[in-house]
């Protein structure tokens, strides 16, 4: 099956509000720009080289999302393009998200990961962690910052109910971090659900899905 037509079966599943991230990981750009011909702008990368490379060759209207694990060192290499950082999983990131979006003279969006899974690899806050953070001015402290919202990855399992259950968890928290967040009209924006497990995800409230497999079949690492 064609790119042009994965797209299209999952977008006729995903209700109007959920945004579709393509998460184009380890393919090469001539394969983003089959998709880009198929109408599709958001694409999900998880290396900063790798999502520059393929920025530099591709044509400019895309919205890049990093999905990866920051490297903090590598944040200046994405400042000036990134639309949205999913992975923000400790302060330093926002310190350093900061820095770069200032010599960039742009506001960088982002996502607070909430570690969900049960499972020890993934990268996150944990629910107190959020809790904490978000009793400090982060306005203040990091203005060059902008926190739109959540993002969390559920544990790998065919057991659906535990998936559910982590995803209803994020979407709970997510709600009670709207209430403490300084600027809850840019709060907005609910990243879960993968190629596996999306349509769970946004029976759970999810509004943003991230999915690579499902579209550019299987990734192949060397
Ligand atoms: C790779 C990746 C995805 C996409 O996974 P698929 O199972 O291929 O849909 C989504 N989110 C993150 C954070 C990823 O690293």
């Amino acid at each position: 099956m064609s790119i042009a037509y994965n797209l299209a079966e999952i977008k006729k599943k995903l209700p109007q509000h959920v945004t579709l991230v393509a998460v184009s990981k380890t393919h090469p750009a001539e394969v983003l720009m089959e998709a880009y011909q198929a109408g599709q702008r958001d694409f999900g990368e998880n290396k900063i080289q790798e999502m520059a490379d393929k920025a530099a060759q591709l044509p400019n209207d895309i919205r890049w999302h990093f999905i990866g694990h920051v490297q903090t060192n590598k944040i200046k290499y994405m400042a000036p393009f990134v639309y949205l950082v999913h992975g923000v999983d400790r302060e330093k990131v926002l310190q350093e998200l900061n820095k770069e979006a200032a010599k960039n003279n742009r506001i960088i969006n982002c996502l607070l990961q909430v570690h969900i899974a049960r499972e020890e690899t993934k990268f996150g806050f944990s629910t107190d962690e959020l809790k904490q953070l978000l009793t400090e001015n982060l306005i203040e402290k990091y203005p060059h910052v902008r926190i739109c919202g959540l993002m969390g990855m559920a544990t790998f399992t065919d057991n659906e109910e535990q998936v559910r259950n982590e995803f209803r968890e994020l979407k709970s928290l997510f709600n009670e971090a709207f209430t403490q967040i300084l600027q809850p009209s840019a709060f907005n924006t609910l990243s879960m659900g993968m190629s596996g497990d999306y349509t769970t995800a946004i029976q759970e409230g999810s509004n943003m899905v991230r999915i690579g497999t499902a579209i550019f079949g299987e990734r192949d690492y060397h």
